[in-house]
């Protein structure tokens, strides 16, 4: 039997499996603490925990699964690792360096089914679900990354949204939510975590359900269903109609607002007009609107990047409008900036 991941346990995930075993309450902590804490490597070095609990431990659960495979380091600070799981596969995972601190944007997924037409990730199609313990690694050994540096740095912001949705990894995903949100482990507070999704308005209504008070970004990129369709297919299954319920279902429900993501491509969705039909399709909600640059991607040149003047004039209609937004500072430029594009180059 292959072992799996002991960061794929939430602590009473690891607690109940502990006492089913006969080891004590306190087991879980102990060992929470060097997993997360003292952020150990092997079992061997949880060197106060009882040789009996660790044998069953290292019998059933490996602590490192994913291994470097690449890493490439931008002049801003950003770093892009590409991971390779025990399965051979590969993942991209992005530290990004803020003025409030470190955030890392995490993948969910092997791949993407979701065929955004603008997309470097959906290029390659969905092989697998992450595991849990797969995503939580990610955290982790950018986390060790830093400790080798040795700043003292600590990761502080999670962004889910590298490559994958994560709505179509839903229970993974939410347990990996538990894990890093835990007082007694990592402790990234849910605020500082936020859940990007293309739209799927059925898990957007359970994920509200959850009350786990992280934030929620929607991928939007129209402001109408005949130009978001022929941008994200999804919104052929899953049009605005609803969408925007399931938005303020959830914005009702965390007292949040919400944020909108809308990437702007030239002359397909960056004209005044665009935007005042996307401040009369927002109205009054409490939402946020993250104006993304296009980072044009060799295998979909029908996108281009919009001209900065485009951007400061879409933005400026919004704000006219009475909508709340910004244009996304970006990363990592003089690397493969967009999301997934590293790695694509790679399985090529
Ligand atoms: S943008 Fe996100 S949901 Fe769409 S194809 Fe890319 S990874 Fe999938």
């Amino acid at each position: 039997m292959s072992k799996t991941s002991i960061y794929g346990l939430t602590f009473e995930q690891l607690s109940a499996w502990l006492l089913e075993r006969g080891h004590k309450k306190g087991r879980a902590s102990q060992v929470w603490e060097w997993l997360y804490r003292k952020r150990v490597t092997t079992f061997t070095d949880m060197v106060d925990v009882n040789l009996d609990c660790l044998k069953v431990l290292s019998e059933n659960f490996t602590i490192q699964t994913l291994t470097e495979h690449t890493k490439q380091e931008s002049a801003d600070g950003t770093i892009k690792f590409l991971f390779a799981l025990a399965d051979g596969d590969l993942i991209e995972t992005v530290l990004m360096r803020h003025k409030y601190g470190l955030s890392v944007c995490v993948t969910t997924q092997v791949g993407c089914n979701i065929g955004c037409s603008f997309c470097a990730s959906g290029l390659l199609k969905k092989d697998r679900d992450l595991s849990s313990g797969e995503i939580v690694e990610q955290i982790m050994n950018v986390q060790l990354h830093l400790d080798e540096v040795g700043k003292g740095e600590r990761v502080s912001h999670i962004v889910v949204m590298g490559i994958g949705e994560p709505f179509d990894n839903f229970e993974n995903m939410v347990d990996f939510l538990e894990i890093v949100k835990d007082q007694k482990g990592l402790e990234i507070g849910p605020r500082h975590i936020t859940v990007s999704t293309s739209g799927l308005a059925q898990k957007i209504y359970e994920f509200a359900d959850l009350k786990l008070q992280v934030n929620l970004a929607i991928s939007l990129h129209a402001p109408n269903n005949e130009l978001r369709t022929r941008i994200m297919k999804i919104n052929r299954a899953i049009p605005l109609e609803k969408l925007m319920p399931a938005i303020d279902y959830y914005i009702e429900k965390s007292n949040r607002r919400i944020t909108l993501e809308y990437i702007l491509l030239k002359d397909v969705n960056d004209q005044k007009e665009h935007a005042e039909e996307l401040a009369e399709l927002i109205g009054d909600r409490r939402a946020y609107v993250n104006l993304i640059p296009y980072n044009p991607v060799d295998e979909h040149s029908q996108y281009q990047r919009s001209e900065e003047k485009t951007v400061l004039a879409f933005y400026d209609t919004l704000k006219k409008n009475g909508i709340t937004c910004g244009i996304r500072i970006e990363h990592g430029t003089d690397i493969d900036a967009a999301c997934g594009q590293l790695r694509s180059k790679q399985m090529k």
